[in-house]
């Protein structure tokens, strides 16, 4: 019996009944009187079996082409407050029209500057990363009202991405010749990333292999490999061949809806 109906959005047909962030929390349910009732028995006994009290005063029912004689009678009923769309969740308007770039720009006073607001102070690499940003902002193209906002690839004077554009760019910033190098330190990546990357390029990457090689572990140590416990625990086998390693690249190319061949070598893989 599915007595809580999640909700579908988009065109891929998305299910989804609920999201979560931290302590913030959004239920969907439909709405009718049942489905409401029944997650605030849920939460109940989310209650009971936690000790958790839920505060319902800092709580909102909010209705998506729902009546506001329906809403008001959900929200006596539950002890909360109501409210229309959009609200913040995370300090982002839901619900709201995202609208495009220029009416941002517009309401901003259409100035040539974008004062950006974040939620956390900023790590020193991300604060390099928004230096970026500001100088792409300055030296962009005027903003105009009458042309729709488009995804471009500059690469290409057709904006279209190719394989061929895609290489030519590569191979322009890069030389035909790759240059690891450049490719461990000059990318976006976190400086502890490009660090560990460097590390596996050279092939020091403290495996406990490595570290009987220096004399730290002793010869009668176990260097086998932490996760199958098959073979000798070295960079290649830990980043590469170990099967439980060969399973979670399979995941992440799925995830990316990639397909390709394990390298054989560390720079095959950077
Ligand atoms: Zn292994």
């Amino acid at each position: 019996m599915v007595l809580i109906k999640e909700v579908v959005i988009g065109s891929n047909e998305l299910t989804i009944t609920h999201l979560q962030f931290a302590d913030d929390t959004i239920l969907f349910c439909e709405a009718k009187w049942l489905e409401v009732v029944t997650i605030k028995r849920i939460l109940r006994c989310f209650e009971i079996l936690s000790g958790l009290k839920i505060n319902y005063h800092k709580s909102v029912i909010a209705g998506i082409g729902v009546k506001e004689v329906m809403l008001q009678s959900f929200a006596s009923r539950l002890n909360c407050a109501h409210q229309r769309l959009p609200f913040k969740y995370l300090g982002v308007p839901l619900g709201a029209n995202p609208g495009v770039v220029i009416d941002f720009y517009n309401r901003r006073g259409g100035i040539q500057v974008w004062n950006l607001e974040f939620r956390r102070p900023l790590l020193a690499w991300e604060e390099e990363e928004v230096c970026r940003l500001h100088s792409f902002l300055i030296n962009a193209s005027e903003m105009r009202a009458t042309k729709p906002d488009v995804w471009k690839w500059k690469a290409d004077p057709s904006g279209v991405v190719s394989v061929a554009s895609v290489y030519k760019r590569y191979e322009f910033f890069l030389g035909s010749v790759r240059k690891m190098a450049v490719v461990v330190w000059n990318n976006c990546a976190p400086p502890k990333v490009k660090f560990f990357g460097w590390l596996a390029w050279q092939g020091n990457v403290k495996t406990s292999s490595f570290l009987q090689r220096i004399g730290i572990l002793d010869a009668s140590a176990i260097v086998g490999c932490v996760f199958c416990e098959n073979e000798v625990e070295s960079v290649n086998h830990i980043l590469l061949f170990c099967p439980f390693v060969w399973l979670l690249w399979s995941h992440i190319m799925k995830w990316w809806v990639s397909q390709w061949a394990m390298p054989n070598t560390m720079e095959g893989l950077l």
